[in-house]
């Protein structure tokens, strides 16, 4: 049998984004917790809400310790709301990680920034193996908002195209909320979205913890567009390895051509020593 809203009782609001509101829920047959995004659709085109539905299936087809679960979907068709409910983050998201760490003065360590990477990269690998989707998964909306941590601080990728597709029916202004700091050289010359755009996004992700700001800032858009299309940042500190910072380098590039696909990237010998060692720490743990 279906599921429906009384199965859960609303423990409180953890925050709006551009399109809905996330609370925190908990199961009431187990007392286990999760979030529901509550997404109004009632402004959506038929052909939007089919986008919605497909978006939705291929969710819940998602499964990889780096992604955030899917658990299940209601729908108030009274109200055209959809929940969607997923696994709960306990660790936040890295927007508020950063915003911790600079409040401190403090920077990140070096070694959660390959876990990052690493582990970011193992579910931009999934997302991107279009064999087994029949297409390859695109996140589109790749920034620190929409990273989280589990209570391991384990590094699990959320917040999928649903966002776009619904955005995609609400008046422009709403779309431009904030300016669009992730976003590529390509994308801003008017290419689609690929891949690539993504492993752009992943640079401006690693180069933001390592200097607590995204490669370009600007005051307005035309300026940002400018200096991203540009590609030139300022250098991240010395105190982070080379290694670290050739890896950011060769994902900034302006060039989409020369910048790294993810099966590029995992082949990276830093990434491959990092798995290397994690499974080393594995086997040790279960001996
Ligand atoms: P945008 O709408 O542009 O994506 P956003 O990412 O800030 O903006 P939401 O994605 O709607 O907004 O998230 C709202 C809040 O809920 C954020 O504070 C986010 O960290 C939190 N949140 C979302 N999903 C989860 C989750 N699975 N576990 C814990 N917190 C979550
Ligand atoms: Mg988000
Ligand atoms: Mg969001």
């Amino acid at each position: 049998t279906a599921i429906s809203v009384n199965d859960f009782e609303v423990l409180g609001v953890i925050g709006s984004g551009s399109y809905g509101t996330v609370k925190k829920v908990m199961r009431l047959k187990d007392k286990k917790i999760f979030v529901w995004k509550e997404l109004d659709y009632s402004s959506a085109s038929e052909s939007d809400k089919q986008m919605l539905v497909s978006e939705v299936n291929l969710l819940r087809e998602l499964k990889h310790e780096n992604i955030v679960k899917y658990v299940d979907r209601i729908i108030d068709r009274k109200k055209s709301i959809l929940f969607l409910i997923m696994e709960y983050c306990e660790g936040g998201d890295l927007a508020s990680y950063i915003a911790k760490v600079k409040k401190e003065g403090s920077t990140v360590e070096e070694q959660f920034i390959w876990k990052v990477c690493y582990q970011l990269t193992q579910a931009i690998k999934e997302c991107h193996s279009r064999s087994k989707y029949g297409r390859s998964v695109l996140h589109r909306d790749l920034k620190p908002a929409n990273i989280f941590l589990d209570s391991q601080l384990n590094v699990k990728l959320g917040d999928f195209g649903l966002a776009r597709v619904l955005k995609h029916e609400t008046s422009f202004a709403k779309t431009c909320v904030g300016t669009p700091l992730y976003m590529s050289p390509e994308q801003m010359s008017g290419m689609e979205y690929n891949e690539k755009s993504d492993m752009w996004a992943l640079g401006c992700l690693l180069y933001e913890l390592c200097s607590l700001r995204p490669p370009f800032v600007a005051n307005n858009q035309i300026e940002l567009a400018a200096k991203i299309c540009m590609g030139k940042f300022d250098r991240i500190s010395k105190n982070y390895s080379i290694k670290l910072y050739s890896l950011i380098c060769s994902l900034l590039d302006v060039d989409v051509e020369k910048r790294p696909s993810i099966e590029v990237l995992l082949q990276n010998s830093a990434l491959l020593n990092y798995h290397a060692s994690n499974e080393n720490n594995k086997m040790q743990q279960h001996q």
